[in-house]
This record gives C-alpha cells, sequence and structure tokens, in this order.
C-alpha cells in the first residue's frame, strides 16, 4: 500500500466516533493526492477517489442511520456488498422456508 493511500480498509464504521476518527485521518492526507473521480450508487451511495500517486481506487460510504458505511478499495468494495446482498438473499430465503413450515403445519393440523 502507497504512503499517500489510507492506512487501512474498513468494511464498516461501529460507531460514528469511528467515522469521525476516519474522517479526520482523511483530512490529515493529501488532499491534492485524492481525485475525487465520481458518486455512486450499489446498494448503497459512495464516492469514488483516485490516489494520484499509486492510482488505487477507493470507495467511501459513509454511515447512515442503520448502514454502517465503508472505505474499500473499489475491488474489495464490491466483494463485499455482493456478500452482504448474498446474506440478505438468505435471510428472505430463510424467512419463507418458515412461513411456508408454519403454514404446512397449521394445515396438517386441520
Ligand atoms: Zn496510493
Amino acid at each position: 500500500m502507497c504512503e499517500k493511500c489510507f492506512k487501512k480498509e474498513h468494511e464498516n464504521f461501529p460507531s460514528s466516533k469511528d467515522f469521525e476518527e476516519f474522517q479526520s485521518d482523511f483530512d490529515q492526507l493529501d488532499e491534492t493526492n485524492f481525485q475525487h473521480v465520481r458518486n455512486g450508487n450499489f446498494k448503497f451511495y459512495y464516492n469514488e477517489f483516485e490516489c494520484e500517486n499509486c492510482n488505487e481506487i477507493w470507495w467511501i460510504s459513509k454511515p447512515d442511520n442503520g448502514w454502517r458505511g465503508y472505505c474499500l478499495k473499489k475491488d474489495n468494495a464490491i466483494a463485499y456488498i455482493q456478500k452482504l446482498q448474498k446474506q440478505d438473499q438468505n435471510a428472505r430465503i430463510a424467512c419463507i422456508l418458515l412461513v411456508l413450515f408454519v403454514l404446512i403445519f397449521i394445515v396438517c393440523k386441520l
């Protein structure tokens, strides 16, 4: 990792204090080094930045209510969001199976 990039990746910011600390670290980095590329929305809203020193692309998503945000390299951010989507999908399937099970139980009792 280059010395002008973020020191580490964050899969989330557990508390608002964690995000404030991250923001103050971001402010201390050489602002001219990070080029804001674009805003995007991939399940959640994010800002895309490019490090001018090493050309690494970073996605930063701010925490918002239940969403805890992240600061990840682009490829890792995409993999992370896909993992979250898969977990959501599995939870939905488990919920449907539970409802089906309860319905079958009720029908069998009648
Ligand atoms: Zn860099």
